[in-house]
């Protein structure tokens, strides 16, 4: 079970899926299940439904964010959207360093740095993702690829309440139907916030979500939040479907209560 000092969050990542009518329709559904979840809620969507998110769920606790943003406070930079711009939206987060944007737009560990760097300058919260290949996996190198990954992409980042986490996403995990198992991940979070204890100090590392993903749905969900340095799950393709997303958040349904 989650910390007590540590909020459950359940984010959704909708990747370069849905319009703005398909987001409205699916807040509708979300909208009246996450007050009754104790759990904080995310949702990174596509720029273009960022602003008609965010008015929609702005007196509710689902939190609307984006999926990248350039490390730039503006300029000659065509096609790229700046973290001022994000805030400006609506959004109230930015998830940053997702395999995806490693692998296929080339993102270095440094360029995700200075990108925290400005969204905290902002005042967003940075979703920092982090996780290993199934190659480095197989080489035993889980632990080094995670240590290097976080003490790169956080060199230098004065940690600030509320304005960071991380999610560990293996690569082999993120859309293969092939989840890691509830030990892996929580041996992975186990030593995430150990590298985070050596970054920040223990109050600091103890307070941190650190949050699961890879083909997390509405059936394997509950394995995860069990373990104890498992805080939350980032969701991709089970968080496109409003009933599939809502099931997941439904696990969370009067814990305080329980
Ligand atoms: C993701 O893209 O962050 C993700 C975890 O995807 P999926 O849940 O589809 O594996």
């Amino acid at each position: 079970m989650t910390d007590a000092a540590r909020p459950c969050v359940i984010a959704g990542n909708w990747k370069m899926y849905k319009t703005i009518d398909q987001a409205l329709s699916f807040l509708d559904i979300i909208l009246p299940v996450a007050p009754k979840c104790d759990c904080e809620v995310l949702l990174a969507v596509p720029f273009t439904i960022i602003e008609s998110a965010a008015k929609k769920a702005e007196a509710s606790p689902v939190l609307i964010g984006a999926q990248n943003m350039n490390d730039a406070s503006e300029g000659a930079f065509t096609g790229e959207v700046a973290a001022s711009m994000l805030k400006d939206a609506g959004a109230k987060f930015v998830l940053l360093g997702h395999s995806e944007r490693r692998t296929i737009f080339k993102e270095t560990d440094e360029f995700i740095n200075r990108k925290i760097k400005r969204a905290s300058e902002i005042g967003l919260l940075s979703v920092l993702c982090v996780g290993e290949t199934n190659e480095e996996r197989e080489g035993e190198k889980t632990r080094e690829v995670l240590k290097q990954q976080l003490s790169k992409c956080l060199e230098g980042v004065k940690y600030e309440k509320g304005k960071l986490m991380v999610a560990y996403e293996p690569v082999w995990a993120i859309g293969t139907g092939k989840a890691a198992t509830n030990t892996i991940a929580e041996e992975a979070h186990a030593f995430i916030r150990g590298v985070l204890r050596e970054l920040y100090g223990e109050e600091v590392a103890n307070g941190m979500p650190i949050l699961y993903g890879g083909s997390v749905n509405a059936s394997n969900a509950a394995t995860f939040l069990k373990e104890p340095d498992v805080d939350g799950l980032l969701i991709g393709s089970a968080s496109l479907g409003a009933e599939s997303f809502a099931k997941i958040l439904e696990l969370r349904q009067n814990r305080a209560n329980t």
